[in-house]
């Protein structure tokens, strides 16, 4: 993947070198190829979803590291690697859960809450329905009625509720499921909205379950369920950080950022291939390692994959808190986190903090014509770059629209991605950053 050789080539060797072997030796920077081959390995089976299972997290910081060599990057830590230890509740071994004998489809019809604790046998099974949420004294009720049994919430229709007794319910069923004073021996709770897991760094006191299935609620007597958990109070994590070191200005750098984990395993079977979160972040971060490994700039790049981003930004708030570099001198901040798509163009998250910049990949992209729309968007800590942009970090976080709606569940896998701009994209970025 080092184009930088084709550099030394004589043009007319290169010529005639071109001729038959096109692709292969004189690769685009923005290599759509390499792209794919780096997002169709990360969400592969072998790779466990990047999470906290089966070491996928230890196996997908080893292929990056692999990658980062390739492209001569200068560690900025031993090994590239910045260890540090995070708690995390992990469910390795069996999943499954039975309604009336009725098994259910992990994922697409019940998640176990990332915080559940495990649990396996059968338990009579006591229903609540949402209006009587708001009925304290059913509520004690019910909560007697099912004492050692499972509560079952039935949270369905409810967004014709009126908006404060929708929040209301909200917090009671927040209560019911991690209140660690109620004798109830967990909680099963029906919605219809979409399913999407998580990670979660606590352990709830009894087994917490999302159903979205078609049910008869009046029907429902007992739930078998079989739930292995484990709690990991220091699960071995570690950010991977690289540096292309600039011709003229070296002390001073642009970072670009995504994470390289994502939710790993929901029990030994099912795991989350995280395609577009963020293997594709992952890939643009590689591809512009690629290209300036080639074409060094006046300042320094720095390439980092974060860990742990879906644990609640514990990577980059790690680094933060750590950094190998004088924070001061960062220039700006890109983070990439959900790459894959693009026929709608990206957003840019602080892009109404940092008008001038904006404007200025504004301008870029209309010259190139490279993406469809650049949206802008103030404020807001839903990623990497969050923890930067409090410690006075100039940044971006950009995302792509457009295409797959798969989110935290099984279909956020290669063949769900379009990468119908991600050439454009990285073009825009290494625009972006030169401009500085
Ligand atoms: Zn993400």
């Amino acid at each position: 993947m080092n184009h930088c050789q084709n550099s030394f080539v004589p043009w007319r060797f290169y010529f005639v070198l071109s001729v038959f072997i096109p692709a292969a030796t004189h690769a685009p920077a923005q290599d759509i190829e390499y792209a794919g081959e780096i997002i169709r390995t990360l969400s592969s089976h072998e790779y466990h979803g990047r999470g906290y299972v089966n070491d996928g997290l230890a196996v997908s910081a080893a292929y990056i590291v692999g990658e980062f060599r390739k492209h001569n990057l200068q560690p900025l830590f031993d090994g590239y690697m910045q260890h540090f230890t995070m708690p995390v509740n992990t469910f390795p071994g069996k999943v499954s859960v039975s309604i009336n004998n009725r098994p259910l489809e992990p994922v697409s019809e019940f998640i176990v809450d990332p915080a559940s604790k495990g649990l396996s046998g059968t338990f009579p099974v006591i229903t609540i329905d949402k209006n009587e949420l708001l009925q304290p004294k059913l509520i004690n009720r019910k909560l007697r009625m099912a004492s050692k049994k499972f509560l079952l919430i039935n949270f369905r229709n409810a967004s014709g509720m009126d908006e404060k007794d929708r929040d209301l319910a909200l917090d009671i069923i927040r209560i019911l499921k991690y209140d660690p004073g109620l004798k109830i021996a967990g909680v099963l709770e029906l919605t219809d909205e979409k399913l999407s897991w998580n990670v979660s760094t606590v352990c709830a006191t009894r087994p917490v379950v999302r159903i979205n299935a078609e049910l008869d609620t009046d029907e429902i007597n007992h739930v078998k369920l079989e739930v292995e958990n484990q709690f990991i109070d220091h699960y071995p994590v570690c950010n991977l950080a690289g540096l292309i070191r600039g011709k003229l200005i070296p002390d001073s750098f642009f970072i670009f950022a995504a994470h390289y984990d994502h939710l790993g395993q929901m029990g030994s079977e099912t795991y989350f291939p995280g395609a577009n979160d963020n293997a594709s972040g992952v890939a643009v971060i590689l591809n512009l390692a690629d290209y300036f490994s080639c074409h060094i700039p006046d300042y320094s790049i720095i390439l980092i994959a974060f860990t742990a981003e879906e644990a609640g930004l514990l990577g980059s708030k790690f680094f933060v808190e750590n950094p190998p570099i004088d924070l001061k001198r960062i220039k700006f901040m890109i983070n990439i986190d959900l790459a894959g798509n693009g026929e709608k163009g990206i957003t840019i998250v602080n892009g109404s903090v940092f008008k001038e910049q904006y404007e200025k990949i504004r301008q870029i992209n209309e010259s190139c014509n490279c993406l469809p729309d650049i949206k802008s968007r103030g404020e807001a800590c839903n990623s990497d770059h969050c923890y930067f942009y409090r410690a006075g970090v100039p940044d971006f976080f950009i995302y792509t629209m457009g295409g797959t709606q798969a989110y935290h569940d099984l279909n956020d896998d290669f063949n769900s991605l379009t990468l119908s701009r991600f050439t454009e994209l990285v073009k825009v970025l290494i625009e972006f950053s030169d401009s500085f």
